[in-house]
């Protein structure tokens, strides 16, 4: 049912609104994007401190966190866009087969339409603003469905975006899940989901009935190959940066944060001993007290998390941690080495302060193990080993593959960031979020010269030998076969 025959008149007529703007033509120009990237710009640098604010009181994050995830990314992909649009939306000139002398080609970027942007609370900012800014790159009208999970960021995108962007194109619809399921209900020509897998199945059941496309951006569990032959002085940096992937990405909420490590037998409790040594340089002896500790979102998902670790066998293999405070939504940084694999902590992704350890007989079965479950939004390996490296790319499949450190992947504009199989589909960043928010139009412009008569019936073997031909060689190679240099 649309919104306007469920009793939302004045968002199905926004609705209404974003496609005739659409179909006016206006955000197809490079002037109306550039102007809008910029005033994007202008919003984040005016209101850097209400942001930073804003992503403290509903996440909790301290303010470097969030400028480095968030406010300061952001700009980083703005400025990008800004120097690259020209380059990109240019039509790209193709080659032709023989077949189609005379003639030229050009692949002709054209925005999709009215697209949809469905965003996680995680991220609160980036995860609503980093799409959009591929989604007016690309010369569309544009929805943002911000999480509910994150009010107050979700509040102030929808008061502040409407005093610098184009309102008659983009807008900000605040809701939950009910919103979210009318919205659905709606024909876009692209929807961008950023958030679980089973709300992704969702949308993209709904996606199906106006075969609509998607990028679905969901989450999983990213391992840690850990291959221990470093020196010590090495390894304390690289168990930094496993601590750091882990509870230093909004405290394991992130998609990308380490899920779970894999380590010989022999070297556990050396990484126990390091994570420990870690948690305590980054927090102190009482995390709890640690503004710089990031909290649990809220009630549901502290009380998802506390049942994780409830499970009394799940309970025993905590080496280090373990302890909550539901008040303050506080789970301590916890480790666990051995977890039964077919526990929840093991076949769920955490998305919280948990870090599982377990051991293998030799690092080389990281391969088997990772390959034996769903394909992983990232996968971080640490080795100096360059035949260990090889094996890990050539055997496992994930959304991306790192050597030596966590979750840097994500913020190069010229790597593209998304998943495989049940992480996710479509990518973005960079030119691939251009991409991802359009089509490549064929144009093929022929002449009626030439016209050929084996192309028609009735059919002979002249003809056929001639369209074999055809096939068979391009220009350069109907030259060599003029002048007899070639068969
Ligand atoms: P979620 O799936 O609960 O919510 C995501 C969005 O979907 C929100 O805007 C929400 O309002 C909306 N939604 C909720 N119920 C809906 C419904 N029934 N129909 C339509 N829309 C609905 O996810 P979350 O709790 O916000 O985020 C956590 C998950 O997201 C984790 O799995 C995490 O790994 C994943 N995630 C992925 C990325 C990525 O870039 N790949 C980034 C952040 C989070």
């Amino acid at each position: 049912m649309a919104l306007a025959e469920l009793g939302l008149g004045p968002l199905g007529d926004s609705l209404e609104e974003l496609r005739w703007t659409f179909e006016s033509g206006k955000t197809r120009s490079i002037s109306w994007r550039k102007a809008q990237l910029q005033a994007l710009l202008n919003f984040l640098r005016d209101n850097e401190e209400q942001i930073l604010e804003a992503i403290h009181e509903d996440v909790g994050k301290h303010r470097v966190e969030a400028f480095r995830d968030e406010v300061g990314v952001l700009i980083k992909s703005l400025t990008h866009n800004l120097d690259c649009l020209e380059k990109w939306v240019a039509p790209k000139k193709t080659k032709l087969p023989l077949a189609f002398f005379p003639a030229t080609a050009e692949l002709l970027p054209e925005p999709l339409g009215l697209v949809i942007i469905f965003s996680s609370w995680n991220f609160p900012m980036s995860l609503a603003l980093e799409p959009l800014i591929g989604a007016i790159s690309a010369g569309n009208t544009a929805v943002i469905k911000p999480s509910e999970i994150s009010p107050t960021c979700s509040s102030f995108l929808a008061t502040v975006i409407p005093r610098y962007l184009d309102n008659k194109a983009i807008k900000v619809i605040e809701g939950g899940a009910a919103i979210a399921a009318q919205l659905l209900e709606e024909k876009w020509d692209k929807i961008f989901f950023t958030g679980s897998p089973r709300v992704g199945r969702i949308v993209m059941s709904a996606a199906a009935k106006h075969l609509t496309p998607v990028t679905l951006e969901l989450g999983g569990k990213c391992p840690v190959v850990l291959d221990t032959r470093f020196s010590s002085s090495e390894m304390e940096v690289v168990v930094k940066r496993i601590a750091w992937g882990k509870w230093g990405l909004c405290n394991g909420q992130s998609c990308i944060g380490v899920d779970y490590v894999l380590v010989e037998e022999k070297s556990a409790f050396t990484l126990i001993g390091l994570l420990k040594k870690a948690i305590n340089k980054f927090y102190g002896k009482n995390t709890k007290e640690c503004n710089d500790y990031v909290r649990i979102i809220n009630e549901h998902h502290f009380e998802r998390l506390h049942k994780l670790i409830r499970d009394p066998e799940v309970a025993n293999s905590i080496v280090h941690g373990g302890s909550v405070d539901k008040e303050k939504l506080f789970i301590e940084p916890t480790i666990l080495l051995n977890p039964p694999l077919e526990s929840e902590i093991m076949t769920e992704e955490i998305f919280g302060p948990f870090l599982p350890i377990i051991t293998l007989k030799n690092i080389q079965q990281s391969a088997g193990f990772i390959k034996s479950r769903p394909k992983p939004l990232a996968l971080y390996v640490f080795t100096k080993d360059e035949t260990l490296k090889k094996l890990m790319i050539s055997q496992t499949s994930s959304g991306s593959i790192t050597f030596n450190d966590v979750a840097f992947q994500f913020l190069s504009d010229s790597l593209p960031f998304g998943g495989v199989g049940q992480s996710g589909m479509g990518r973005y960043h960079g030119k691939f979020s251009f991409d991802e928010f359009t089509h490549e139009k064929a144009v093929l412009r022929r002449t009626l010269l030439l016209d050929l008569e084996p192309r028609y019936p009735p059919w002979n073997d002249f003809k056929l030998k001639f369209i074999r031909l055809l096939y068979k060689y391009d220009y350069f190679g109907l030259l060599l076969l003029l002048l007899g240099l070639k068969r």
